[in-house]
């Protein structure tokens, strides 16, 4: 076992190696521009870009690999799905439903928006992270032009129900998008079945590099409108301009036809190790809070709050795992997470969160030892804690009494 052992597969995964052999020669002998028409090392680039387009289409079932279009990343595909449909429906409305725990870059696409004259309703969650589907039918106005939900969420794994979410956006004609960064190649994925209009993923987030993205546009039923934010040369049907990362496009592709094949039992075996993990620190230690959703929630994704310990000190002392503090985007601020908050986590079990993603490459030996640490540096810092010990006398001081109570009764 190698140390420190990597265990934030939710924040960025190991690129896989089956990935980087097949992206390898496009940096090399192959590397053609893929918008260039006239020449053999044009038509090679793009007939590798093809294949990554077809291998994309069939993960998430898009009926056409047409549908998809390149970006750098999740981040701009959320950007271009929101304030791509906010210019190009403006005459429709300018409302779009959207929930507290989005990430950051559908909740500043919104932001942005609003500064601009769009309403924007962040629909709350409930405590396990989920949103409510009749308060999603309740925000609906006419002037309503997209519902933009994610599949799962990064900190806390919890799976929304987006089956129900695209029935809702089809039933009253509005442009459906899901941030499904954390949900593709972990938990099903099906456009067509869920409704779903615009689809936003990330290659390094399953095991493909860095920099690279998609965004699935439906072209039928109903054919959906993008105005561009990055005007240029005209590539990928006018929505985004810029000459194709062909290798980062031909690992994304390959990334896809892994998880593809892989995933009923991928998902499997991290479930397993998820709960390994999870029963193992609930069996060592007491007054441990699991954040999220007992079962509708991502295979590798374990959410934790600690009672009486101090968030940055049991960060500090568990260097040897590679984990994020409450959430890997709000852990440069002091702030505890957003997501936390709105589920109503206490504030100071929110500032001990610590979110652990098991992914592809973790083993059993490396969760049995993420259980050791974190229970000796847990037990440790109780024990430089006052307050810990004061509940623990307190709460010996109530057995007894009510021990002494049944002797009464008795
Ligand atoms: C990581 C992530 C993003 C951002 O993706 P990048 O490719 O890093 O820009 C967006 N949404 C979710 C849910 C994510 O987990």
């Amino acid at each position: 076992m190698k140390i420190p052992v990597y265990m934030d597969n939710l924040a960025t995964t190991p690129v896989d190696p089956r990935v980087l052999e097949a992206m390898l020669p496009y940096f090399s002998e192959k590397f053609g521009n893929a918008a260039s028409r006239n020449h053999a090392f044009g038509w090679e680039a793009e007939a590798a870009v093809d294949e990554a387009r077809e291998q994309i289409a069939q993960l998430i079932h898009a009926a056409s690999a047409r549908e998809v279009i390149f970006t750098g990343g999740a981040t701009e595909s959320d950007n271009l799905a929101i304030k791509g449909v906010a210019e190009a429906y403006k005459e429709k409305g300018n409302h779009i439903i959207t929930c507290v725990t989005e990430h950051r870059a559908v909740l500043d696409s919104c932001k942005a928006l609003e500064r601009k004259g769009c309403q924007v309703t962040y629909l709350r969650v409930n405590p396990f992270g989920l949103v409510d589907v009749g308060q999603l039918r309740q925000a609906l106005t006419d002037k309503t032009i997209l519902i933009s939900i994610m599949a799962a969420n990064n900190e806390i794994g919890t799976i929304q129900p987006v089956q129900e979410i695209g029935r809702v956006a089809k039933e009253k004609g509005v442009i459906f998008h899901c941030d499904a960064t954390q949900g593709v190649g972990k938990i099903p994925m099906d456009v067509e079945e869920m409704g779903i209009d615009l689809l936003s993923m990330s290659a390094h987030k399953i095991y493909g590099p860095k920099g690279v993205g998609a965004l699935y546009v439906r072209s039928k039923r109903p054919k959906v409108r993008l105005h561009p934010i990055i005007d240029g040369g005209g590539h990928e049907r006018g929505m985004r301009s810029g000459t194709l990362n062909v290798p980062g496009i031909v690992g994304l592709g390959k990334a896809c036809q892994i998880a593809q094949q892989e995933l009923p039992e991928e998902a499997a075996r991290l479930t397993e190790l998820r709960e390994r993990l999870k029963d193992g620190i609930l069996r060592q230690l007491d007054e441990v809070y699991i954040n999220g959703h007992p079962t509708e929630r991502l295979p590798g994704n374990l959410n934790v709050s600690f009672a009486y310990v101090e968030g940055e000190s049991l960060m500090m002392g568990l260097k040897e795992i590679a984990l994020s503090s409450g959430s890997a985007c709000t852990s440069t601020s002091l702030e505890p997470s957003y997501v936390l908050r709105a589920l109503g986590v206490r504030e100071d079990l929110a500032h001990t969160a610590i979110r652990f993603g098991v992914g592809r490459f973790n083993t059993d030996e490396e969760v049995d030892y993420a259980i050791q640490r974190v229970k000796e540096e847990v037990t440790r810092l109780r024990q430089l804690s006052p307050l810990y010990g004061l509940a623990k006398a307190d709460l010996r001081g109530r057995q007894q009494g009510e021990l002494k109570a049944q002797d009464r009764v008795s």
